[in-house]
């Protein structure tokens, strides 16, 4: 017998005979936490004993002076609990460190997506799909509204961007996220174009763990006197995590890049991107054919949603926190 049990409510819990493991969410006493990215959404009670990690998200956390005893595992190496339960990573293409969880029980195959990605983007491959049993898969965008545009559409969209605001003697600026978005604007205007990105703190103190894992960026801190020298020359883009009065003359034009630009207005600024750290609909239905699972549990955002849509074709599909108690034998 496999006895493993997922519990319902919110967030993700598997129980098995002897161990309590939660995913992303509040640990319950007794438990051992997975952390899949360091999304703070993500990230709860690092204090306690037993937290699991990834190396990279580890040394993130650590960056934004998160503090714990940390289990960091490597991509693909075996994590074991007791006889029966072992537990390995794959790569999410989110962020830097992001993970998918690999949780096997006697010979029964349960993966865990995390936030993912299965588009190659110039900052992290594309998520692989897993092949499993039992497949809870994020929906965040997980409604047939959100099909997003090719990556280089996007990249190319967001260079004539830069490049008009720059000829206008105006200078060009993106509020994102602070860990993975911001990593790939600046790769963006590094790769397509010769012009100096002056970043935020928080995005320099991340970008810096990109380089340490060797993905290359270039870019100047503001909090450095070359980084305000930059800006009083003029010509460059900024990237930050909040909308802040930038140090300079000029106008500033600030722009966002994430996938809800598809649907909702940014009225406060110049123009949005339909950028994503996350797989749109499309690419959530075509990892499951592809991991081809006996039963798919839906988490976070369009769960209920995407379930729905996900039966209509066939393919057996709950929200996670529906799935109380179930027992998966
Ligand atoms: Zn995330």
């Amino acid at each position: 017998m496999n006895a493993l049990r997922i519990r319902g409510g919110s967030g993700l819990t598997l129980e098995t005979k002897n161990s309590r493991l939660v995913f992303d969410t509040k640990p319950l006493g007794n438990s051992i936490q997975f952390i899949s990215h360091a999304h703070l959404d993500h990230v709860y009670n690092l204090s306690m004993k037993d937290v699991v990690m990834s190396e990279e998200t580890a040394s993130i956390l650590k960056a934004v002076h998160r503090r714990g005893e940390w289990t960091k595992l490597k991509y693909k190496e075996k994590f074991r609990i007791g006889d029966c339960l072992e537990i390995s990573m794959e790569p999410a293409g989110h962020v830097l460190g992001s993970t998918q969880y690999i949780i096997d029980v006697n010979g029964l195959r349960t993966v865990y997506t995390g936030d993912f990605n299965i588009y190659d983007s110039l900052i992290h491959q594309g998520a692989k799909p897993v092949e499993s049993d039992i497949l809870i898969i994020e929906s965040t965008y997980g409604i047939p509204y959100y099909r997003f545009p090719a990556r280089e559409k996007t990249y190319a969209d967001i260079v004539r961007w830069v490049l008009k605001t720059i000829s206008s003697n105006e200078i060009p600026a993106f509020k994102v996220y602070s860990l993975g978005k911001s990593q790939e604007i600046i790769r963006v205007i590094n790769t397509y174009l010769d012009i100096p990105v002056v970043v935020s703190k928080p995005v320099s103190k991340i970008s810096d763990k990109y380089n340490e894992h060797g993905i290359p960026l270039e870019y100047v801190p503001i909090d450095k006197v070359e980084g305000l020298e930059v800006l009083k020359q003029g010509e460059c883009v900024y990237v930050s995590s909040y909308r802040e009065n930038v140090p300079t003359n000029k106008k500033v034009r600030w722009a966002v890049a994430t996938g809800w630009a598809l649907r909702y207005r940014h009225s406060n600024y110049d123009i949005s991107f339909p950028l994503s750290g996350h797989s749109d609909y499309y690419g959530l239905v075509k990892y499951i054919l592809e991991s081809r699972p006996k039963q798919v549990y839906t988490i976070y955002g369009y769960a209920k949603e995407f379930s729905t849509n996900l039966r209509r074709i066939g393919i057996n599909a709950k929200p996670v926190y529906e799935a109380s108690q179930s027992t998966l034998d």
